[in-house]
């Protein structure tokens, strides 16, 4: 299953739950193991970061927060829908492959 992620870095993505619903984003980082994926401006929360050595203030930081794959769909680079992926085997290559226009999505 794992082989060959439907979803991957550098994706364009739109939401589909929660706060951020229905805007769009480029898939920064995927986490297999915890079924999420980071998505630049997508799920930003404040973190809190511990002042290090040195005599450095602690400070607040925003970043993008973790979110379940389940929750985004990936947006194909053809014909720029919403789209699903399916996966087609050839030459022994496997290929993502848009359900909606049927074109291969690097
Ligand atoms: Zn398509």
């Amino acid at each position: 299953m794992a082989i060959l992620p439907k979803i991957k870095r550098n994706d364009t993505v739109r939401i589909l739950r929660g706060k951020d619903a229905g805007k769009r984003g480029k898939v920064l980082a995927v986490l297999p193991l915890e079924g999420r994926l980071v998505v630049e401006g997508i799920a930003m929360v404040k973190k809190h970061v511990k002042p290090r050595q040195g005599g450095q203030k602690g400070q607040r930081v925003t970043i993008a927060a973790p979110i379940p794959v389940a929750n985004v769909q990936i947006i194909c680079t053809q014909c720029k829908k919403g789209t699903r992926i399916g996966i087609t085997r050839e030459n022994g290559v496997r290929q993502r492959v848009c359900k909606q226009c049927k074109s291969v999505i690097e």
